[in-house]
C-alpha cells in the first residue's frame, strides 16, 4: 500500500517533471561540478591578488574627485579591455571632492594633568577649523537623548565627544556598528543645533585602538556646520577618563578640510552577455572609490577586483552565462553615493530589467554566505541551492542584506539585492584607517569570496530568480 503510493507519486512527479521546459530543470550534478571548477581556478589563481596590490599599492587611497580616483577609473577599465569581455564602458557621474588638507592635530589640556595627544581624523564633509585651530570645553554624551536633556545652556560653546561604545555583545559586527554610526553621521547636527562649536566622535571600532576611523558625516541645510573629528578609541577611552577627574579640561584641534567644486568621474562596467536572455542583467560590484587614508583595501579594493574575477572566471572556464553578467566598479559610495544612484537612474531610464544585484563591500575575509533581500519566491529559489553552496562554507543564506551602491536598484521590477556576507571579526579593526592596507588581505580568502560570488552569479544565471524555488531538481 504505501509503496504503491510512493510509486505513484513517482510516476506523476516524473510526469510533472517531463512537462517542464528543458531551462526550467535544474541540473544540481553539472551545477557541481562547475561551481568546483570555480574554486580550483580561483584558488590557484593569483590574478585578482596582483590586481588589488596595484589597485592598492600603485594607485592607493583614493577618495572621489581625487586623481588616485580618476586612476583607478582607467586601471579598471584597461583591467577589463584585456579580458576580452563583450563591453567594457564608463558612466559619467559627477562626485563631491572632499580634501582632508594638513593632517590632524589634537591635544587634551587638563590643567590639572597636562597635556596629551590623541588621534583624531576630520570626517568626511566636515568643514576645518580654521588654520588656528579651535579650543573648547569637552561635554560627553552617549546619545542623541542625553545630549537634548543637558539642553543649550550647558552645550553652547563647547565641544560635544560622543561616546557611545560598539556593542561587542554583537556576534556579526556590522550590527554593532549599526548601533553606534548615527553618532557620526548625525552627531554635528544636533550638536550644532544646541550651539555646539565642534564634535568628536567615537570611532567605529570593536577594539581598543591608537587608529582613529574617518567615514563621513551630514550636515543640514539651515544648521551651521561645525567641525567634526573621529577619535581613536583608545584616545576616546583617556578623554573620557580625564573629564572624570576635571571637568574643565580644554580640547584643541586643528583641521584644515575643505569640500571643493564637484568633480566628472565614472562608473566603470564590464559585461559579458548572456546567450539565452541577453536582457536579463546580474549585476556583480563593489566600490572603486575609497577614504583618503590607507589603501582601501578590504574597503573596498577586493569588492571590486572579486567582481571583476567573477568574470574572468566565466571567461577562463569557457562558460557563456544565460543571461548577462556586468561587474560594476560604482564610484563615490563612501560620501555621496552618486555612482550607486546614477547606475540606477541610467538603468530605469532604459528600461533594462534587473534579476538581480550582488554587492561585496564587506571586506576580504572568509566567506559565511549571502544576505539575500527579495522577496518570498526568490529567497525559496536561493535555498534550492543551498547544498551546492554549503560545501564551501556558504551556510550563512539569511533574508536581508544588499549593499550601499545597488540599494538604489531597488523597486525595479523584481530586483533581488544581494550582500556577499564574509567573516565580519576583523572589518572594524580596519574600516576606513590608515591601516586597511593589502597586507591585511589574505590572498586564499579573498579569492574564496570571488568563487562564492561567481558560484551564485552561476546560479542565477542559469535559472533566473523566478518560479517559487518550486521547479524540478535533477
Ligand atoms: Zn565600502
Amino acid at each position: 500500500m504505501l509503496l504503491k503510493h510512493k510509486l505513484r507519486a513517482w510516476v506523476a512527479g516524473a510526469a510533472m517533471l517531463a512537462a517542464l521546459p528543458a531551462t526550467a530543470q535544474q541540473n544540481h550534478a553539472t551545477d557541481s561540478v562547475t561551481i568546483r571548477k570555480f574554486y580550483d581556478n580561483a584558488l590557484t589563481s593569483y590574478e585578482s591578488y596582483e590586481n588589488l596590490r596595484y589597485l592598492t599599492k600603485n594607485i592607493g587611497a583614493r577618495l572621489s574627485g581625487s586623481p588616485q580616483a580618476a586612476a583607478a577609473v582607467e586601471w579598471s577599465r584597461q583591467v577589463m579591455e584585456k579580458m576580452g569581455l563583450d563591453r567594457v564602458y564608463l558612466q559619467e557621474v559627477m562626485v563631491p571632492y572632499w580634501v582632508r588638507g594638513d593632517k590632524e592635530v589634537a591635544r587634551i589640556l587638563s590643567g590639572r594633568n597636562g597635556g596629551v595627544d590623541v588621534n583624531i581624523l576630520a570626517l568626511g564633509s566636515s568643514v576645518g577649523t580654521g588654520a588656528q585651530g579651535l579650543s573648547a570645553q569637552v561635554i560627553e554624551v552617549k546619545n542623541f537623548e542625553e545630549l537634548e536633556k543637558l539642553g543649550k545652556k550647558k552645550v553652547k560653546g563647547k565641544i560635544v565627544f560622543f561616546n557611545r561604545p560598539f556593542d561587542n555583545t554583537h556576534v556579526n559586527t556590522g550590527s554593532a556598528y549599526g548601533g553606534a554610526v548615527d553618532q557620526r553621521g548625525g552627531g554635528p547636527v544636533a550638536a550644532a543645533k544646541l550651539g555646539a562649536v565642534a564634535v568628536l566622535v567615537r570611532s567605529m571600532t570593536n577594539d581598543i585602538q591608537d587608529v582613529a576611523h574617518t567615514g563621513n558625516t551630514r550636515y543640514e541645510e539651515g544648521v551651521e556646520k561645525i567641525p567634526a573629528a573621529a577619535i581613536s578609541t583608545k584616545g576616546a577611552e583617556q578623554l573620557s577618563a580625564l573629564l572624570k577627574d576635571d571637568a574643565d579640561l580644554k580640547f584643541y584641534m586643528r583641521m584644515t578640510c575643505e569640500t571643493r567644486p564637484d568633480v566628472l568621474s565614472y562608473n566603470v562596467i564590464g559585461e559579458i552577455k548572456g546567450s539565452e536572455k541577453p536582457d536579463e542583467i546580474i549585476v556583480v560590484g563593489g566600490h572603486l572609490d575609497s577614504w583618503d587614508v590607507g589603501e582601501g583595501a578590504h574597503d573596498d579594493g577586493t569588492g571590486c577586483v572579486q567582481s571583476i574575477e567573477v568574470l574572468r572566471l566565466f571567461k577562463e572556464q569557457g562558460i557563456r552565462p544565460k543571461r548577462t553578467i556586468r561587474a560594476v566598479m560604482f564610484m563615490n559610495e563612501e560620501n555621496g553615493l552618486r555612482g550607486g544612484r546614477k547606475y540606477a537612474e541610467e538603468a530605469k531610464a532604459k528600461g533594462e530589467k534587473h534579476v538581480a544585484a550582488l554587492e561585496s563591500d564587506a571586506g576580504g575575509f572568509t566567506p559565511r554566505g549571502f544576505g539575500i533581500d527579495g522577496n518570498d519566491s526568490q529567497y525559496a529559489k536561493v535555498l534550492t541551492w543551498k547544498s551546492l553552496l554549503t560545501p564551501y562554507g556558504l551556510h550563512d543564506l539569511a533574508r536581508g542584506g544588499g549593499g550601499a551602491d545597488i540599494g538604489p536598484l531597488k523597486g525595479q521590477g523584481t530586483v533581488a539585492l544581494i550582500g556577499f556576507k564574509p567573516d565580519s571579526q576583523r572589518y572594524f579593526d580596519y574600516h576606513h584607517t590608515h591601516i586597511d592596507t593589502f597586507e591585511t588581505v589574505n590572498r586564499r580568502e579573498m579569492q574564496l569570496g570571488a568563487a562564492s560570488m561567481a558560484a551564485l552569479v552561476y546560479l542565477i544565471s542559469e535559472y533566473g530568480l523566478d518560479g517559487n524555488g518550486a521547479e524540478a531538481v535533477k
